[in-house]
């Protein structure tokens, strides 16, 4: 058995989004000569590895970091004379003494597998293919700064990097891109996934027992659909998804992340044995991607993040016609139990301050469905929380908890959303459950979830879908 089970957990428990800041760029003229240019060379003899010379110019920072200090042990710096010194690596960055013109260095890939085990950032290997993460093997500049221009160039691979490269095959960054460069394929094959106003590149780091890469492409693309039944458009024109099938395992989704490179970059680790019907089932994808319809709320406030994803992947699938109103309701609750079970009596305020899988999804996507119901009905049941998504879009790439709040407020047309969070956060974790279902007519029995006509049950139609199929 590979260490992907171990992984699983070790990713879970270091949290599923990391945040960052979204560049936002000025077009810049191509004639200007870049302050730092990465040489980028991948090598498969004797095993795979990659080969990194940073070039320093005109006023080019020197201290360097890895954003996870990973597997370099020391980095050669070349001055202009040709004098060559060895910098040992040293608290996962290395100083680059004054006239360095060049910084080498070689990211072991196959070695730090066959050292450490497959990793999700430090490299997983199949076959020809490697899966890594940027913040692993790429040396990047300690300090921002968003002026700093940065080209980077990949040989000796086909790669697939969160950016898109320019004709010349270069890519054209800012220092801000480096600060979460996101995932990145090397080999595999490639797929795409088209949406009306987007593309998902997708690489298929593996074989797939049962799959084409186009049924692979295609299931994405009918996921990637689902999240433009939370949001008007697709998030981003272009973004990249890798897709690393997991040795003789037969569920369709083993793990998924999302990185907050610039567009955002997805992994999915699908069980190589996989079938068509059960990546129908899947929900792992169709999560991931949802994240994509939020901002990235600044400190993390998985609450938030999560809790929107786990509201709206019940709902999308409903609201796509994947699966009946009944079932999203019945998950919904399934899930809901998880979190009081993991709650035993504490408020939400203990819950988030724990911050523990599943509770925190649970707890906040059943806020997610408290504030989704309060907003339809102080809007006469016209506007809810992808309102909200919206509204934040418009503002930028980044929020904040008040920020998000106010974009609720601004929905409502009148102030809700901190009252509404202070009165759930010194409650136990879903006091209100029984009373917000009854009002909506989602009856459980145990025969499932059966759906009834209520005091609410318009914004219950609302909410998974049932009112846009009804009116047809
Ligand atoms: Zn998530």
């Amino acid at each position: 058995m590979s260490a992907v089970p171990r992984l699983w957990l070790v990713a879970l428990a270091v949290g599923l989004c990391t945040c960052r800041t979204e560049a936002v760029r000025e077009p810049r003229p191509a004639a200007e000569p870049a302050a730092l240019r990465y040489n980028v060379t991948y090598v498969r003899e004797p095993e795979h590895a990659i080969d990194v010379e940073i070039v320093l110019v005109r006023g080019a920072p020197r201290e360097f970091h890895f954003t996870q200090d990973w597997g370099v042990d020391a980095v050669q710096a070349y001055g202009g004379a040709g004098d060559v010194r060895v910098l040992p690596v040293r608290e996962g960055g290395v100083s680059a003494p004054r006239g360095t013109r060049f910084l080498r260095y070689r990211y072991p890939v196959d070695a730090l597998i066959r050292e450490r085990g497959p990793q999700l950032f430090g490299g997983m290997a199949q076959g020809e293919a490697r899966h890594l993460a940027g913040r692993a093997w790429l040396l990047r500049p300690r300090a921002l700064d968003p002026s700093l221009r940065v080209e980077l160039s990949v040989n000796g691979v086909d790669a697939l990097l969160p950016w898109e490269p320019g004709p010349d095959g270069l890519y054209r960054l800012s220092a801000e891109d480096l600060i979460d460069s996101g995932f990145h394929g090397f080999g595999g094959r490639r797929c795409q996934a088209r949406l009306p106003d987007a593309v998902i590149e997708v690489a298929i780091l593996g074989k797939m027992t049962h799959l084409r890469d186009a049924e692979v492409c295609e299931w994405l693309r009918q996921t990637a659909e689902e999240v433009r039944t939370v949001r008007r458009s697709f998030p981003h024109p272009r973004i990249t998804v890798l897709v690393f099938p997991v040795p003789r395992r037969s569920e369709a989704n083993v793990f998924g992340m999302v990185l907050w490179s610039s567009p955002p970059s997805i992994s999915l680790l699908v069980g190589q044995d996989t079938t068509r019907a059960q990546l129908d089932e899947d929900w792992v994808a169709l999560h991931e991607l949802l994240h994509l319809t939020h901002p990235t709320i600044i400190p993390r406030t998985p609450w938030i993040s999560e809790g929107l994803a786990t509201y709206f992947t019940e709902l999308a699938r409903s609201r796509s016609g994947r699966q009946a109103p009944e079932r999203s309701w019945q998950e919904l609750l399934t899930g809901f139990e998880r979190g009081r079970r993991q709650a035993r009596g504490r408020t939400m305020q203990q819950m988030v301050e724990e911050n523990r899988p599943p509770g925190i999804y649970w707890v906040g996507a059943f806020f997610a469905l408290r504030l989704d119901v309060e907003l339809r009905r102080a809007t006469g049941n016209q506007r809810g929380l992808p309102d909200v998504l919206e509204l934040l879009a418009l503002q930028g790439s980044t929020s904040t908890v008040g920020a998000y709040g106010a974009a609720v407020d601004a929905v409502a047309g009148r102030p809700l959303f901190d009252a509404l969070l202070a009165e759930e956060l010194r409650l136990p974790a879903f006091a209100g459950l029984e009373g917000l279902l009854e009002g909506l007519g989602v009856t459980p029995t145990p025969s499932g979830v059966k759906l009834q006509r209520a005091r609410d049950s318009l914004l219950r139609e609302a909410l998974d879908g049932q009112s846009d199929s009804s009116a047809q």
